[in-house]
């Protein structure tokens, strides 16, 4: 069965009056579809996202949306950065800004600046080279046992420091046809070298169960593909959608599912988001982590630490922290690879092992990623140099005498 996923429906004019992509979005495609969508649970309004239950609202879309919602003033220049890159604030994230603070960590990701409109030199439509290892429309095939399938590129929530910013939103390269996916399925399937396929985008979970759950039945009949990974944002800035019906359809390959939860701030670790966070795991997915290092979000030992740490207490193991790639429009986001390095080798002594992250580079170009901690052992007249998390330094032998 093939998926009916248009170009048309995700650059159709968003509706004012929508739910995001909760009762729209990349969902409402066909009458059957809709009617095949299981309606969601009634609001349970009284706390803010106790519980799981849906924050209220509308999702802020556009610079109208934002004065209204008093987070940024009236100011004709900053409609130029709506031009350029699309603004996506849901009901919970809105719940976790404080707009009484002019450096809320939580407001510089999502809420559009004037200082986007600064681009440098080294910056990059496509910093990490998706274009130059994509063989047909929704694949990319960088590294021979694993290929990411990008079947939509919208999401809930538009991060100003994306590293996909221009590829993604209502303006980007739209939602693959069901002729685009059934042709990334067939090259999944013709090879078998492909062990793991990694959902990204844009955001999968966007994507409602009933069409997700169609993609994995067609994953699902490819013997060589083990691992689906998904790579999203929704269990922090739309955790209402993780329903039974989307952790069935998470799993419905029936290979080992893995998740990588996107969080940059211990903040986005909302009552709702912790509950999507076990709705998942207790349905069987295996959750990882993903996180930005960010200037004025997250470039300080206290936060990552505090944030490493709720990713574990939620059965979330930390994987990556990325520096910072060269998107356009994001310097003021980026922090020196040097204090990069520097906070990460402080969390060494500071937080469990199991609260360690890598933290990687993606080379510009293409050429995947690097880990690009501070080497903490150096060779040295046929000896190395190990340093302790106290900055201590210790001599080690070679070892093959
Ligand atoms: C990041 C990335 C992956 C996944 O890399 P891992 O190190 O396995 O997480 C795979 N393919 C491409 C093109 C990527 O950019
Ligand atoms: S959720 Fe990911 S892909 Fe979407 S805007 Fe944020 S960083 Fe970009």
């Amino acid at each position: 069965m093939t998926l009916p996923l248009t170009k048309k429906a995700v650059s159709s004019p968003p509706s004012p009056v929508r739910g995001g992509t909760e009762a729209g979005g990349v969902d409402a495609f066909t009458n059957s579809e809709r009617l095949s969508t299981p309606t969601p649970p009634p609001p349970t309004p009284p706390l803010k996202g106790e519980g799981g239950g849906p924050a209220s609202g509308t999702p802020i879309k556009s610079i109208d949306a934002l004065v209204a919602a008093g987070l940024v003033e009236p100011d004709p220049t900053l409609r130029a950065v709506a031009e350029k890159y699309a603004i996506g604030i849901t009901p919970a994230v809105l719940d976790l800004i404080d707009s009484n603070d002019p450096a809320d960590p939580m407001a510089r990701q999502f809420v559009p600046t004037l200082a986007e409109l600064i681009t440098t030199p080294e910056e990059r439509a496509d910093p990490i080279g998706d274009l130059a290892h994509s063989p047909i429309e929704g694949i990319v095939h960088r590294y021979p046992d694993r290929v990411l399938l990008k079947a939509v590129h919208v999401c809930p929530v538009y991060c100003r420091f994306c590293f996909r910013r221009e590829m993604v939103g209502p303006q980007g390269l739209g939602t693959l046809t069901s002729a685009e996916l059934d042709a990334a399925i067939a090259y999944i399937a013709e090879r078998e070298e492909i062990w793991e396929v990694i959902l990204t985008g844009g955001d999968p979970l966007v994507l409602s169960p009933r069409r997700l759950r169609d993609l994995m039945e067609r994953l699902a009949e490819i013997d060589h593909v083990k691992i689906v990974r998904f790579h999203t944002r929704v269990p922090v800035v739309e955790p209402e959608r993780i329903d039974d019906a989307m952790v069935a359809a998470l799993t419905a390959s029936g290979k080992t599912t893995y998740l990588a939860v996107h969080a940059n701030h211990p903040r986005e670790f909302s009552p709702a988001a912790r509950a999507a966070f076990r709705r998942l795991s207790e349905g069987g997915i295996v959750l990882i982590s993903q996180s930005v290092l960010l200037k004025g979000v997250n470039d300080d030992v206290d936060t990552l630490a505090a944030l490493m740490r709720g990713f574990v207490e939620n059965r979330i193991k930390p994987y990556y922290l990325h520096h910072p790639d060269l998107a356009p429009g994001t310097g003021h986001f980026r922090v020196s690879v040097e204090s990069g390095q520097a906070l990460v080798a402080a969390l060494r002594g500071r937080i469990s092992g199991l609260c360690q992250p890598t933290y990687v580079l993606d080379i510009p170009g293409g050429h995947g990623k690097a880990d690009i901690g501070a080497a903490s052992i150096v060779g040295r007249d046929g000896c190395f140099t190990v340093r302790d998390w106290q900055g201590g330094e210790h001599a080690y032998p070679p070892g093959d005498a």
